[in-house]
């Protein structure tokens, strides 16, 4: 068959896009290549639907191995009692658990999207908001701290029937265990959502929601450093507390609710190459390099906070625990919108997102998203984060020049050029 020259091309440009610029978008990473291999691998052929040992297709031996593999090094690395490694994405885990535990109308309690929750957790314009009804808890405004007390006094008001924690632009740890105790008072489920910290999680750098958390989603392809996918695990102690029953009304081991809330409940034939890319970043997550890769990704991420309060930037919260931070740019004069577009011509890869209490709308919005998941894949450490800092504060000072952003352009290129990706 002909080579399709137009596409090879186009990524090949995306190649040289990613190799040339500075990553900073904080759900993304740079996968190794043997977790690309696995990706772009024969597993893309099979049709699997079903669980390993338990399959509606022949020929599943061999994927069944791997997919077990993957469930192994899941449960090693998160120190679950139990995973289900088939979610095609975040959001797919999310669907599944809401399918799972919760009847059309049943009320939730998410952290609001404007102030850095995620579509998943209950917006009008995604299912969770449409299927079920949400409502919503913030930050405080003086602080850019979760506001536990908002949160406590929704849920006892509303008694939700499932609380869900986590975020996409909140640069703090959690308290789960108080999230946990507000939940027990009032009959809820708890979901923490770990997308975007999970790495850090694994490695024992953030707390650890699974103690206290009855379900815990992620994604696989941000700190976490696989390909994109997601995950469902459930902690040691939550494997059947609530009685909740299948739709035949049998009264079933929660993990096997879960699992067919994923097949047949939301999804069809699991991906089995990114189910084999997904062990094979478990094992790599599983290494002491790993272990130096998310040490050294906070430690940018403290260097880079820093830095940026020294330049006078506000930080939404006044700084970072995890990977990402959050700039409130009001002070600067520019709107996110354009921050992102004149960095982006600089061959700086950043977001626009919205900050807490924005007076702009979610396309233009008042803050830019930075993280360090990325960038620190590729080796850079304290020093370069100082620069880079002073590169992005540079664009934003003069965002209209184009001369200055050519500069700032050659600055970027000329770094990434000391850290090859994958050539
Ligand atoms: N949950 C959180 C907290 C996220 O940040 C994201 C993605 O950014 C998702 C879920 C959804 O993941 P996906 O894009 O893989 O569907």
């Amino acid at each position: 068959m002909k080579r399709d020259k137009l596409i090879f091309d186009l990524l090949e440009e995306e190649l040289q896009r990613q190799e040339e610029g500075l990553e900073l978008i904080a759900s993304e990473n740079f996968v190794s290549k043997q977790v690309m291999e696995a990706a772009g691998s024969v597993a893309t052929n099979k049709y699997a639907e079903g669980l390993p040992g338990k399959r509606y297709y022949g020929g599943c031996e061999i994927v069944d191995e791997i997919e077990t593999i993957a469930i192994e090094r899941a449960k090693q690395l998160f120190n679950a009692a139990w995973a289900n490694v088939q979610p095609h994405s975040g959001a797919q885990a999310n669907a599944a658990v809401m399918l799972a535990c919760l009847q059309p109308g049943d009320k939730i309690l998410g952290f609001d999207l404007s102030h850095g929750g995620h579509l998943t957790h209950g917006s009008p314009v995604n299912f969770s908001g449409k299927l079920y009804k949400p409502f919503f808890y913030g930050v405080v405004k003086e602080t850019g701290l979760i506001d536990y007390d908002k949160l406590k006094e929704v849920a006892l008001k509303e008694k939700p029937k499932m609380i869900i924690c986590g975020a996409s632009a909140y640069s703090r740890d959690w308290d789960y265990e108080f999230i946990r105790q507000v939940a027990d008072e009032v009959g809820a489920l708890v979901l923490a959502d770990i997308s975007h910290p999970a790495g850090l999680i694994a490695r024992g750098l953030l707390t650890d929601p699974l103690p206290h958390c009855h379900i815990v989603t992620t994604t696989t392809h941000k700190t976490l450093r696989g390909p994109r996918g997601g995950m469902i695990m459930l902690g040691k102690d939550f494997e059947n507390p609530w009685g909740l029953k299948t739709p035949k009304g049998e009264v079933r081991m929660m993990s096997a609710i879960l699992d067919s809330a994923v097949f047949p409940g939301t999804q069809g034939g699991p991906l089995e190459h990114i189910i084999a890319a997904k062990a094979i970043a478990f094992g790599e997550a599983l290494s002491d390099n790993y272990m130096k890769y998310v040490v050294q990704v906070k430690k940018n991420a403290a260097v880079m906070a820093a830095a940026f309060i020294k330049l006078g930037y506000n930080i939404v919260s006044g700084g970072t625990d995890n990977h990402l931070i959050l700039l409130d740019l009001r002070n600067k004069n520019i709107s996110g919108k354009d921050a992102e577009n004149a960095l982006v011509k600089a061959d700086i890869t950043v977001n626009k997102n919205m900050v807490p209490f924005d007076d702009k709308s979610p396309f233009v919005t008042s803050g830019i998203r930075v993280g360090t998941a990325a960038i620190t894949t590729r080796g850079l450490k304290e020093k370069e984060m100082e620069k880079i800092v002073e590169l992005i504060d540079s664009v934003i000072k003069d965002h209209e020049s184009e001369a200055n952003i050519k500069k700032v352009r050659k600055k970027v290129n000329e770094l990434t050029a000391k850290f090859p990706l994958y050539s």
